[in-house]
């Protein structure tokens, strides 16, 4: 079978691009491993997907090249979905720092995408796992369901994380294949383990979250903390796991709004006692263990200026190295992937192969947590959309 544009992958960005190009009048067939389009939307947000972020700039995603996605972020903007949105009247909310939900479920934002590929008449076949492609005057495409040919061809098959969903590493192996670079990989918007010895003392904790903020390497994500069973989560930990890496030391500040070094030493004469003291800061539970692993528990007054100043330090500056991260299993996205001085910011094309597109989480572009990774997609799926 011959179409104008096959595009692998019936998530996000692949059926973004899909509808785009029907609108055109392209003949547009998407390939889909899985039996269902969009799984990852369906699981995405708790289930009540976090489609955009209306804040979304450059300055949202981890890229070799922090500039390349300004193009297509500016082309297909979060008011252009929320368009959409409005077009199939999903209600949606804010729930904090721009980040939009349906109120309802996930699922509205693949019927909405269903719908469109109705409308602009995208074939999708599903169940259809691409195994082999090669490029003669077209690529030609080997599948389990048969041979299919085209004159453009989008790879949309995401990233690694969560092999359940239908994630497989085609999309890297065919920029192996034609020779295009491709950055190395890792799981991001994922949880740390902890070191044994940490995790001693620390698992006990698992349930307690609290605000903090989290730095590595001179970037900061103030945001909650979760304590886990493994060792650390909560959107803090996610953010900046995308930017850790091994053996590299995480700054936590445990009580961002306040400079507890001073607070100690200002009620240093009390006869308080140290963890009935942080417990109007902390949750009780982690001043317990604190002040069993770290600290002497003792009325204030019996510190010198100096031992309240250490034990502020290291509440304002708890330092940690993870033992590492709980791996693509629990990864909410890829980082790497293509690399973005293979193809053209304006159309996704590759420069090396005409005809040839990468968009989405294949591409060596990520998203912090908080809608901007689907806006990538969208963004992505839309550019290349206009160009197939
Ligand atoms: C648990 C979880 C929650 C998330 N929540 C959010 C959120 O709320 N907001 C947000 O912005 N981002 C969220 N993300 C990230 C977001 O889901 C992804 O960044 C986005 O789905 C990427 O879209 P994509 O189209 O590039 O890839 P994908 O959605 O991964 O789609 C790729 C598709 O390609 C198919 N495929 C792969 N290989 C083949 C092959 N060989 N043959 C045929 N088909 C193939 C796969 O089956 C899949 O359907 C979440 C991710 C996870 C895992």
């Amino acid at each position: 079978m011959e179409k104008n544009v096959l595009i692998i992958g019936a998530g996000a960005a692949g059926l973004m691009c899909a509808i785009e190009a029907g609108k055109r009048g392209r003949s547009v067939l998407v390939l889909e491993n899985n039996a269902a389009i969009g799984k990852k939307i369906r699981i995405s947000g708790g289930g009540r997907c976090n489609f955009t972020n209306i804040h979304t700039s450059a300055q949202n995603f981890l890229s070799s090249n922090p500039h390349f996605a300004k193009s297509a972020l500016a082309r297909f903007t979060p008011q252009d979905f929320c368009a959409l949105v409005d077009k199939y009247e999903i209600p949606f909310h804010e729930k904090k720092l721009g980040q939009l939900f349906c109120d309802q479920s996930a699922q509205n934002i693949i019927d909405l995408l269903k719908k469109e590929c109705h409308q602009y008449n995208v074939e999708i076949l599903l169940e259809a796992k691409v195994t082999d492609v090669a490029k003669k005057d077209l690529f030609c495409l080997s599948t389990t369901q048969g041979i299919f040919q085209s004159q453009s061809l989008v790879i949309a098959t995401g990233g690694l994380s969560i092999p359940s969903l239908g994630a497989t590493d085609l999309g890297y192996r065919i920029a192996r294949q034609f020779n295009i670079k491709n950055n190395p990989c890792r799981p991001g918007l994922v949880p740390l383990t902890l070191q044994e010895k940490d995790l001693r003392i620390f698992k006990e904790l698992a349930g307690v979250s609290l605000d903090t903020l989290v730095t590595f390497e001179g970037i900061s994500f103030r945001e909650n903390i979760l304590f886990t069973h493994q060792g650390l989560s909560g959107p803090a930990i996610l953010q900046i796991s995308s930017y850790w890496s091994p053996k590299k030391t995480i700054h936590i500040n445990l009580l961002p709004s306040a400079d507890i070094s001073c607070i100690l030493q200002a009620h240093q004469t009390k006869e308080t006692s140290l963890k009935n003291f942080l417990k109007d800061y902390l949750p009780a539970r982690l001043t317990e263990i604190l002040c069993t692993h770290f600290f002497e528990n003792k009325p204030l007054k019996g510190y010198s200026l100096e031992q309240l100043q250490q034990i502020g330090k290291f509440l304002n500056n708890w330092e940690i190295i993870p033992e590492g991260t709980e791996g693509y299993v629990k990864a909410e996205v890829t980082v790497g992937g293509i690399d973005t001085d293979e193809l053209s910011s304006k159309t996704m094309e590759t420069k090396k192969i005409p005809g040839l597109y990468f968009i989405g989480e294949v591409v060596d572009v990520t998203g912090h947590l908080g809608g901007f990774n689907f806006q990538w997609a969208w963004g992505s799926g839309y550019a290349a959309g206009q160009y197939v």
